[in-house]
Parts: structure tokens; C-alpha cells; sequence
């Protein structure tokens, strides 16, 4: 599963004193600018349809690169409207969030988002996407394949964890400043490297099944020319080998919710329930 975080300037960093980080700003200013175009062409020469997770104000400074997202069929996700830590937010904030994001996304692109993913969720993020409508969220670390919430009174929501394989690899462990600023970038080739071990990782687990496998690159780090180099090359190994599934994250949930109506057996190793209520 491929996912891209169209996120430009919107997360852009703070420092401690309030003032805006203006070069971590202009950074991620070339995502929107070009790097999103870039990874674009990508997916469109390999006719891949990925998931983009999207902050708000990104869709809202780069409405063409947003428009040119869902005139290409992709899958569209929210992801913050400026990539807010939801854990510090309470509930009625980080419900205004979800509402905002989703409502600029669907102005920005003309549909409705079918799920969302928070970097920094809070303990009632899951409850905020199923109100939301959402059929799906990824906002979780914690399994190697998908599973069916019951968030009672009649609300489900699939969640899609995800995991820390993406292009942060190429920032040396970090995307925050001190990363710039003390120049712990690695080569485009290291990602590269890292992405392949993982997906033949993942092919050939221990456990006799394949493992989901979710991949995520920014517009602002992969979007650069060499780096997304690498993302071209990745995709071709993965396409490459026909035991794969590229599945956007809406089929995936879509395919999960149908595995665990249908199944007896699995539906127990992959359904959680949420006892705790929020407060
Ligand atoms: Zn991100
Ligand atoms: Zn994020």
C-alpha cells in the first residue's frame, strides 16, 4: 500500500519560542511547489493509484496539485489541517479539525475523503473518524494487517496500521530541524535499499503469509530529484513481482470488511473492540 503525505508547509515547525522555523518552512514549500508534481508523473508512467493523505491547508495553498490528485482517480485521506497533534487538542477541538480538513478536501476536490490518518492521535481519535462517517482509519502502529473495529452504537471502522518504512530513512531517523541543520541526510540509495529489504521482509514472513506492507513518502523529502529516483525504482520492484497487491487504502478496507463478514475463523485475530468510553 502506497501512501503519500501531501503535507508542503502546513506541519511547518515551531520553535520553542513560538517563531516559525522559515527554513524547515521553505523546505517543505518545494513539496507543494514541485514535488508533488513530481511523484504525480511518477504514479501516472507506472498507472499506480496510491492513497494521498492530505492536510487541509496544503489542498488550500495548492488547490491545482490537489484538483490534479482526484482528477487522477487517486485515493484522497485526511491528515490534519495543519497536521495538529490531536493528543493535545480535547475532543471538541480535535473534532473541528476532522471537520475542517474533510470539508476542505471535499471543496478542494470534489469528494468526499473515505478515511484519514493522524501522526499524533489521541485516545479519542478512533471515535472522532467513525462519527466523521469515516469507513477507515490509520492513524495506529500496533499490527501487521488491518482489523475491524466496534466502536459501539453501531459504528465500525477499519483500521490500517502503518509503520515507521518511509522516507524519514532518508533524513537519518528525523524530519525535525536538527536533522537539517546538522546535515544527517542519508543517499537516495539507503531508502532504496531499505524499502526492497522491507518488502521482501514482508513477502516472506516467518509466518508462512505475506504481510501487508505500508509505505509512506512526502512531497517535501521524496519529491526531491533523487530521491524520488528511488521511489520510481521501489515501484518497479514491487510491480515486478506478481504475488503482489498494490491496493489503495479504501480498497483495502473495503476488501477487510468483506474478509471479516464473510470469514468465522479469522474474524476473532483481526476485531478489537474499544471497551473504554471516551471521556
Ligand atoms: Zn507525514
Ligand atoms: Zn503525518
Amino acid at each position: 500500500m502506497i501512501a503519500i503525505h501531501f503535507e508542503a508547509d502546513s506541519a511547518s515547525y515551531i520553535r520553542p519560542d513560538g517563531s516559525v522555523d522559515t527554513q524547515d518552512l521553505i523546505n517543505r514549500q518545494y513539496g507543494g511547489k514541485i514535488g508533488i508534481w513530481r511523484l504525480l508523473r511518477i504514479l501516472d508512467r507506472h498507472e499506480i493509484k496510491c492513497t494521498f493523505f492530505i492536510c487541509g491547508a496544503a489542498a488550500d495553498r495548492y488547490i491545482e496539485a490537489a484538483r490534479a490528485i482526484a482528477e487522477r482517480k487517486h485515493d484522497i485521506a485526511g491528515h490534519g489541517y495543519y497536521h495538529e497533534a490531536l493528543w493535545r487538542l480535547t475532543r471538541d477541538a480535535e473534532e473541528e479539525v476532522f471537520t475542517k480538513t474533510l470539508g476542505t478536501l471535499e471543496r478542494a476536490t470534489g469528494r468526499r475523503p473515505l478515511g484519514s490518518r493522524s501522526c499524533a492521535a489521541s485516545p479519542t481519535t478512533l471515535h472522532t473518524a467513525a462519527k466523521m462517517g469515516l469507513a477507515w482509519d490509520s492513524s495506529m502502529w500496533n499490527d501487521d494487517y488491518p482489523y475491524l473495529l466496534d466502536l459501539g452504537g453501531g459504528r465500525t471502522l477499519v483500521e490500517i496500521p502503518f509503520t515507521i518504512n518511509n522516507d524519514i530513512n532518508f533524513m537519518g531517523g528525523g524530519i525535525t530541524p536538527p536533522a537539517y541543520v546538522q546535515g544527517r541526510f542519508r543517499s537516495a540509495k539507503y531508502s532504496l535499499e531499505a524499502w526492497k529489504a522491507e518488502f521482501d521482509a514482508c513477502l516472506n514472513d516467518p509466518s508462512g503469509k505475506p504481510k501487508m506492507m505500508t509505505f509512506c513518502v512526502h512531497d517535501y523529502l521524496t519529491g526531491h530529484a533523487s530521491n524520488s529516483k528511488s521511489f520510481d525504482d521501489f515501484l518497479q520492484y514491487a510491480k515486478d513481482d506478481d504475488r503482489v497487491w498494490i491496493a489503495t487504502y479504501s480498497e483495502m478496507a473495503e476488501r477487510w470488511r468483506e474478509l471479516c463478514r464473510n470469514s468465522t475463523h479469522s474474524i476473532d485475530n483481526f476485531s478489537i473492540s474499544i471497551n473504554a468510553s471516551p471521556a
